[in-house]
């Protein structure tokens, strides 16, 4: 494998379909916010971060809404694995499985809007039933 940094192609904006364009994430956490480089696309309010020194992007670029429907998919799922209640791969196993999904294809910063609404579902039945 090389070393060299290598071409990675701007990510296509899911909402206009124009290419982002590369930022420091400091363009929208705010000055003092350095969490490296992101994708940006400015007039959808819509970015997503890179790996941590490269320019792959994590997942696909976010607007508001996803963003914050993506927050409560984490704070819904997170708690199962947080609590030692299941091991954190074994939750992602399960949650791939209500998810329909391969297990590797099974990661939330890759969801949209629905299927993050449909991991605070699961998530909620999983805990009624253990409840009841
Ligand atoms: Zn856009």
């Amino acid at each position: 494998m090389s070393r060299r940094r290598k071409h990675v192609p701007a990510p296509i904006c899911p909402y206009c379909q124009q290419p982002a364009v590369q930022a420091p994430s400091t363009a929208v956490y705010g000055a003092g916010r350095d969490f490296g480089a992101i994708w940006l696309c400015a007039p959808c309010d819509a970015w997503v971060g890179c790996h941590k020194g490269t320019a792959r992007p994590k997942g696909r670029l976010a607007n508001r809404e996803l963003r914050e429907a993506k927050i409560r998919a984490h704070a819904a799922f997170d708690p199962l694995w947080k609590s030692g209640e299941m091991a954190r791969g074994d939750a992602y196993g399960w949650l791939a499985d209500h998810m329909g999904l391969d297990r590797r294809d099974c990661h939330i910063g890759m969801f949209d809007v629905d299927q993050c609404s449909r991991v605070v579902m699961v998530c909620d039945w999983w805990r009624d039933r253990r409840a009841a």
